[in-house]
């Protein structure tokens, strides 16, 4: 955070007040300083964001901190502008995708969030690890069917057996559950706007609730997409 008085809140240049990436007085571009993505583009620390401001924000910083810029003799000034254009880079990717920038959110939050990736997924496969997601309730009666059918569909391929009834059956299952996939981006929203609309000194209680429905959320979205790897990997294979 860049706080006045601090020393690296004055340009390197002249000496002004000046802000993360450029001072206001000079233009100079600046060392980079720790600050969290949304401070990097003057953001509040809010989920609800103007895509089109988000995007215009960041053509324009790109072009103002382009390394090849011929006005930056400087070795100094060339440097920095290259560690300034990758850290654009990293928040602009972070903070235009919802669920990244939720995820984002929820780390500078303090929350851990598990560790979802396909890789650790298919770690956890090969080692014969039980995966440590948890159904959601919701959807364990579909899961249940579903994991019966997949299993069924498994066997009838190694006894070289067709079955395009129960390929159907498998079929409508991945499509409910993709269903279910895109509409939890609309829950979520509303989530958004319970977190946003919380005054600094909000309570913790309070915050720690939506955050939990938060991250609950993101626990079940990522429970279906593994779900549906599994369902397009036994109907490929
Ligand atoms: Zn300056």
């Amino acid at each position: 955070m860049i706080v006045p008085g601090d020393a690296t809140a004055t340009c390197w240049s002249c000496g002004t007040m000046r802000a993360v990436h450029f001072c206001s007085a000079c233009g100079k571009v600046q060392p980079p300083v720790p600050v969290d993505y949304f401070t990097f583009f003057a953001l509040p620390r809010k989920l609800h964001l103007d895509a089109a401001v988000l995007e215009r924000e960041f053509y324009e910083l790109s072009r103002k901190l382009h390394p090849d810029l011929c006005a930056r003799a400087d070795k100094r000034e060339q440097e920095w502008s290259l560690e300034q254009s990758s850290l654009l880079n990293d928040a602009y990717r972070t903070l235009k995708d919802p669920i990244k920038r939720t995820e984002y959110l929820l780390r500078l939050e303090g929350v851990e969030l598990e560790e979802q990736s396909k890789t650790a997924t298919e770690k956890a496969r090969a080692t014969g690890e039980i995966k440590k997601q948890v159904v959601p309730p919701d959807l364990l009666e579909e899961v249940f069917e579903l994991n019966m059918q997949l299993e069924e569909l498994r066997m009838q391929k190694k006894l070289g057996e067709d079955d395009p009834a129960l390929v159907e059956e498998i079929g409508k299952h991945k499509l409910e559950l993709e269903k279910k996939y895109e509409a939890l981006l609309e829950e979520l929203k509303t989530y958004w706007a319970e977190w946003d609309q919380f005054p600094d000194d909000a309570a913790e209680e309070n915050r720690r609730k939506v955050r939990d429905k938060m991250v609950d959320l993101l626990n079940r979205r990522s429970y279906i997409r593994n779900l549906v790897r599994d369902v397009n990997e036994a109907l490929e294979n």
